[in-house]
């Protein structure tokens, strides 16, 4: 039996995919392994969005011909994608596979046997028009269920639809038919991924259903506790969908909406589909429904033309924001995107600086928002993690909470007593009770 290892860098589109990818070669007889149980065949999913992505690759294609010198490397992902010749020139890689090839991975690279020269696979991206549907599951705990793919927008700064191609979407009976499948293996969270999931429902390049009918439908599916939706746009976060969460089964209470900027000028700049003023509606309408309900904010600094005025701006806007915390990215220039182009480059130290200054005001909301929920009882799912005899887990508006360790809790639900907040951040529960497991 031969075996066949895979690193994923990046975001949880990819790591749902790197989970179907091995599930095909299982179904055709290979063993899944570690790196380092000396494989047959590295696959490597990479990420066009991590910086030094080409340093990564060729850091993990290193260490892959360190353990197996005979092994086969391919490159598949959104830097394969974006940049096939590069890798390809990545001494050891012997296959490198675009977005539209990626899934026909095995029936490509048949019988994996070592080439002369390294095979491109990396067709234009507007070949990649068929949606593959993915979930992972890596552990029973959470799966992560790629629902749609691909974006239409064209916000200045993201390479993400070079790599990704159009907006594209699996059909809400096909997604009903993973969820059962999920639910049937025990997994207790689904975690709905995608590009840009509000623009869920087009296939064929026609709009044929809305992200709304998919969350209304999968609030159904009997056997999975919890369905939290892993990040949507705040012009597509609709009233419809905040007022349905709010009664939901289901989904949690907890929102990811991208800001990148609180400065409209910049939000034009950036070619943003809304302006601030839409996204502080948006969240007086969460937080006027789900007063407990967590909201994490995406927000780029240093974007060309951002004046320390504008920077400030956004600082303030964010200060006032009844908000949970900030995924703070630095800008930095992508080749074939707009902003690169753009007057008023932001010096890197401007950068830093700014950087700096959210991630110390996320930390603030964060520990303001783990306050305002102490003394409440919440249900955490325990996860299978042990750090200096401790366990963690998320509640449903993911509070991060830390128990003594115990393995009967793995995978459990329990509902939980919040009592006050670590010195490493994380929250102190009171002494876990059982639940009835609900299937
Ligand atoms: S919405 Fe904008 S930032 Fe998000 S994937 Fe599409 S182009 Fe990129």
């Amino acid at each position: 039996m031969r075996k066949v290892a895979f690193y994923t860098l990046g975001c949880k589109l990819n790591f749902s995919e790197t989970s179907t990818i091995s599930r095909q070669f299982a179904e055709k007889g290979y063993q899944k392994v570690e790196f380092s149980e000396t494989p047959d065949i590295f696959i490597i999913n990479t990420c066009s969005v991590t910086d030094n992505a080409d340093k990564k690759c060729a850091k993990i294609v290193r260490e892959a011909q360190a353990i197996n010198p005979d092994g086969y490397v391919a490159i598949i992902g959104c830097y394969a994608q974006l940049k096939p010749k590069e890798i390809s020139e990545i001494p050891g890689v012997d296959a490198v596979l675009g977005a539209a090839e990626k899934f026909r991975l095995i029936e490509l690279l048949d019988g994996f046997v070592k080439p002369e020269t390294t095979q491109v696979l990396a067709s234009e991206i507007k070949e990649a028009t068929a949606f593959n549907n993915a979930y992972s599951i890596n552990d029973r705990t959470r799966t992560f269920l790629k629902v749609q793919d691909g974006c239409n927008y064209h916000c200045a700064f993201c390479t993400i639809p070079l790599a990704r191609g159009k907006s594209r979407s699996d059909s809400v009976e096909n997604i009903l038919s993973s969820a059962r499948e999920i639910a049937a293996s025990e997994v207790k969270e689904v975690v709905l991924t995608g590009v840009n999931i509000g623009d869920f429902g087009i296939q064929d390049g026609k709009r044929t259903e809305r992200f709304v009918d998919l969350v209304k439908a999968i609030d159904e599916v009997d056997g999975i506790d919890r369905i939290r939706i892993s990040s949507i746009e705040p012009n597509l976060l609709t009233n419809e969908i905040i007022e349905f969460t709010s009664t939901s089964k289901r989904f949690v209470p907890h929102f990811h909406i991208p800001l990148q900027s609180g400065n409209n000028k910049t939000l034009r700049r950036m070619r943003r589909r809304y302006l601030r003023e839409l996204y502080e509606d948006r969240i007086n309408k969460i937080k006027q429904l789900m007063p407990n309900c967590c909201i994490g904010v995406d927000v780029i600094v240093g974007f060309p033309g951002e004046t320390h005025e504008d920077f400030l701006d956004t600082y303030n806007f964010l200060n006032e924001l009844n908000i949970s915390y900030l995924h703070v990215f630095t800008y930095s220039e992508r080749a074939n995107t707009a902003a690169p182009e753009m007057e008023g480059r932001v010096p890197l130290k401007e950068r830093k600086e700014r950087s700096k200054m959210l991630r110390i005001l996320s930390e603030k909301k964060k520990q303001q928002f783990y306050r305002e929920n102490l003394d409440s009882t919440a249900t955490v799912l325990f996860e299978n993690d042990i750090e200096n005899g401790m366990m963690h887990g998320f509640t449903e508006n993911y509070v991060r909470v830390a128990a003594k360790y115990d393995p009967m809790l793995i995978n459990e639900l329990k509902t939980v007593t919040l009592k006050s907040i670590n010195e490493n951040g994380t929250v102190a529960v009171e002494e876990p009770e059982m639940v009835f497991e609900t299937h």
